[in-house]
């Protein structure tokens, strides 16, 4: 099976980062590709495993270079894909989760067309405020800024391939899972497809031809 881009997105809050952690603890089918931005760490997140922090000239300096997958501002800050995380995850025959926001999962579709693209939703506007509260990443500017992006966000959600809403955390992680399940058996996706039914149509004639001669050990296999 060939590995393919997975990309979440979501208004800030949903859950978007905790299911995707959860699914990379329990899936050895899966890598994430680390982004690159410009907004400081939050306590507790950590310099290359939740995101490369770097200065603005640092962004702009790898984006002028061709880097970037795709690139975005989001809430006053710069985020990107590197071109060689996305390919470092898929080279290990693992699928390449993201965490993208709505401009971005358009670019990166764009150039990526094997693109699975999920939105996640929160159960309701006052859930989600008292996500982003529960976290207390945000001061009172920054998460209006956040809730008022969440409007523009979800009204992008029809270009989405597949909606989970994250109400039952559990829920949501096992429906992110089944999706990357069953895209991972599409007929275009399963290796060597075309080889594999063409042995399967050439035993089938053997066994055809062996039952019109009327060989009575056709279909018999007697090991
Ligand atoms: P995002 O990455 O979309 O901005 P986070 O994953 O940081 O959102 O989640 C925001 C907050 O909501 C976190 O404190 C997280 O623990 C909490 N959270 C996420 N999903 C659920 C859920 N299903 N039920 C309750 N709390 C949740
Ligand atoms: P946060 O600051 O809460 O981690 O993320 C804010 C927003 O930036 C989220 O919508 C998230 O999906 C988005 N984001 C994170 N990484 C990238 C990236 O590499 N590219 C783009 N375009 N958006 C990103």
């Amino acid at each position: 099976m060939r590995p393919f881009p997975v990309i979440l997105s979501a208004p800030s809050g949903a859950g978007k980062t905790t299911i995707a952690r959860k699914l990379l603890e329990r899936r050895a089918d899966l890598g994430y590709s680390v982004s690159c931005t410009t907004r400081n760490p939050r306590p507790g997140e950590l310099h290359e495993r939740d995101y490369h922090f770097m200065s603005h000239a640092e962004f702009v300096a790898d984006r002028d270079a061709g880097a970037f997958a795709e690139w975005a501002e989001v809430h006053g800050n710069l985020y990107g894909t590197l071109r060689r995380e996305v390919e470092r995850v898929l080279s290990t025959g693992r699928h390449c989760l993201m965490d993208i926001d709505v401009q971005g999962a358009r670019q990166f579709a764009e150039a990526f067309p094997e693109t699975v693209l999920i939105f996640i939703l929160p159960p309701s506007g006052e859930v989600l405020l008292q996500r982003l509260n529960g976290r207390g990443s945000e001061d009172p500017e920054r998460l209006l800024t956040r809730l008022k992006n969440a409007r523009a966000e979800i009204s992008e959600v029809a270009r989405y391939h597949y909606v989970v809403v994250n109400d039952d955390l559990e829920l949501a992680i096992e429906r992110v899972g089944a999706v990357i399940d069953a895209e991972s058996v599409r007929h275009d996706r399963v290796h060597s497809l075309d080889a594999q039914v063409g042995a399967l149509i050439a035993q089938l004639e053997q066994e055809i031809h062996g039952i019109q001669r009327g060989d009575s050990h056709a279909g018999v296999h007697t090991g």
